[in-house]
């Protein structure tokens, strides 16, 4: 008898599991070289030709196009962990997927699926156990997120003067805003200047020049209206239809349009707005009067770009010309416009409530760009984190090495096929600090061997990677630190992403 549509697709027991395993694992595989200070970028072009090139585990892994359902599954794992703590996706990636292989071991030894669920489990929670407990004990300043946002950089083709000027530059941005506003910093790129160009805008950049070249380039402490209107004559909801029966009545309509175009320059003059931003259109007649007036004018503005500017300015939304009062309109220290080869940018800066700063990243290429704007995208959510939560571990593999050990030793105490699930784990885990070395141009198994031995003597062991250099030791004492929350992120999702796919033995696939 047939229950299921003709053409689908039923696999089922050990080959369902066994297939969802396999794509699994290929996907962590996938951004295994990209780990660490060491890791090497992956070049990604897509069928229409565009090129990416990064090193961020959940760019590779969107851009891969993955359609294998359990695949899906990990690369999921990667886009939560970015959107949760911005950093730490590769880590999570691989950890998926050595779960995953160490499970299939398992299951060939025939320890069964909701056995190996519930080792995973109890691993899980001792692994983040250990990751409270490794919790550096140290003040939240400048110096301690200046560390955070290097060790979050290394790797990303950002070597030497570089790192140290975009890590100053994010942990200015982060430090110049509120600490409960996410949305406070924003980046903006432009190609076409060395990445070390970078700088921080104490206020926001709008992408494009005013809406008349003959508009001021500049001003100070001026005084600027956000609108959500166009400055054009107010047609109806219908169309009218003037019968025009003379000449002058034709030069009357033509005057009152005139005027009132005419009259919007004037109510901003008369306010004394020096910079009037809008979402909408301008009127080329008005763009003139504001002109004539020296007015500063921009149109089309995006929401998002309006509502920063109101933000760093202190303006209020105005929403009719008509009732535009003093109140309405926020101040800022200089408003200067740009020209970056064919491109005008026009940079507000030092509002009345500086709320809102801007990155503005720059590199040679496209590519670089682009690929810089990911490095401090992530850095930036790191610190933003860390300031947040105040929490971070010793990075270079040692609270892995630590959750591992602890992992171990619990397992020890647990009885049954449990333990081999438990101690799988453990072995999971190993391979963070594993893929590190191996990276490095390290011998991974001597580097678990040097690691564990000095986690036993001093609870603190690193594979710490700078410039050609190899040293194992106290990350902390190199300054590698990642945020508690990224290691905690990635345990969760990891472990429920394999877990997930694990207990699956039946597979039906529609036609
Ligand atoms: P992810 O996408 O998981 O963040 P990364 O390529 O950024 O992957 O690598 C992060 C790992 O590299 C973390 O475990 C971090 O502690 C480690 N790391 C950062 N800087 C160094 C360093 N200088 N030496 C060794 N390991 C480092
Ligand atoms: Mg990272």
């Amino acid at each position: 008898m047939f229950i299921l549509s003709e053409g689908s697709n039923r696999t089922t027991g050990r080959d369902a599991q066994s297939s969802n395993i396999t794509a699994g694992k290929a996907v962590a595989q996938a951004v295994r070289t990209t780990l660490g200070p060491r890791g090497m970028d992956k070049m990604l072009v897509s069928g229409a030709g565009d090129v990416v090139i990064t090193n961020d585990g959940a760019t590779i892994l969107e851009e891969m196009d993955i359609e294998h359902p359990a695949a899906q599954m990990i690369v999921e794992v990667a886009q939560t962990q970015e959107d949760e703590v911005g950093d730490g996706t590769t880590t999570a990636a691989i950890l998926s997927g050595q779960l995953l292989a160490e499970a299939e071991e398992l299951l060939q030894q025939d320890v069964h699926a909701t056995t190996i669920v519930e080792g995973y489990h109890e691993a899980a929670r001792i692994a983040k156990e250990t990751v409270e407990e490794h919790v550096v004990d140290a003040e939240v300043d400048e110096e301690l997120l200046i560390k955070v946002a290097t060790s979050s950089m290394t790797g990303k083709g950002t070597a030497g003067v570089t790192a140290e000027h975009l890590a100053q530059t994010v942990v200015d941005a982060v430090l110049g805003v509120d600490d409960d506003d996410e949305d406070a910093v924003t980046i903006e790129t432009h190609v076409g200047a060395s990445s070390a160009d970078t700088e921080l805008i104490s206020g926001v950049i709008l992408d494009d020049g005013p809406a008349h070249a003959a508009m001021p380039r500049s001003a100070e402490d001026a005084k600027i209206a956000v609108l959500d209107i166009p400055l054009e004559v107010r047609t109806g909801e219908i169309d009218v239809e003037y019968a025009v029966e003379s000449v002058e009545e034709l030069t009357k309509a033509m005057d009152s349009e005139a005027a009132e175009l005419r009259g919007y320059a004037e109510v901003l003059e008369e306010a004394g707005v020096d910079i009037v931003v809008t979402t909408d259109d301008i009127d080329d007649r008005v763009v003139e009067h504001l002109t004539a007036a020296d007015i500063l004018a921009f149109e089309d503005v995006s929401d998002d770009e309006a509502r920063r500017i109101i933000r760093a300015s202190g303006a209020r939304w105005v929403g009719a010309i008509g009732d535009l009062s003093d109140d309405d309109l926020g101040i800022v220290e200089s408003v200067e416009v740009r020209r970056f080869g064919d491109d005008e940018f026009t940079f507000f800066e030092g509002g009345a409530d500086a709320k809102s700063v801007t990155i503005f990243v720059r590199g040679g290429t496209e590519n670089v760009v682009r690929e810089l704007e990911r490095v401090v995208r992530d850095s930036l959510d790191v610190v933003q984190t860390t300031r947040r939560t105040g929490t971070v571990v010793p990075g270079a593999g040692s609270t892995e090495i630590a959750m591992a050990s602890a992992i171990r030793e619990a397992a020890a105490g647990i009885t049954g096929r449990r333990q081999l699930a438990v101690d799988a784990f453990a072995d999971a885990i190993d391979s963070i600090p594993r893929t590190i070395a191996e990276n490095s141009g390290e011998d991974p198994i001597d580097a678990l061997v040097e690691l564990r031995a000095l986690h036993d003597e001093t609870g603190r062991a690193g594979i710490v990677v700078e410039g050609g250099e190899i040293t194992y030791v106290d990350p902390i004492e190199r300054g590698v630190l990642d945020p508690a929350a990224v290691k905690l992120e990635a345990i969760e999702s990891a472990t429920e992403a394999a877990t997930m796919i694990i207990r699956i033995d039946d597979v039906i696939a529609a036609s």
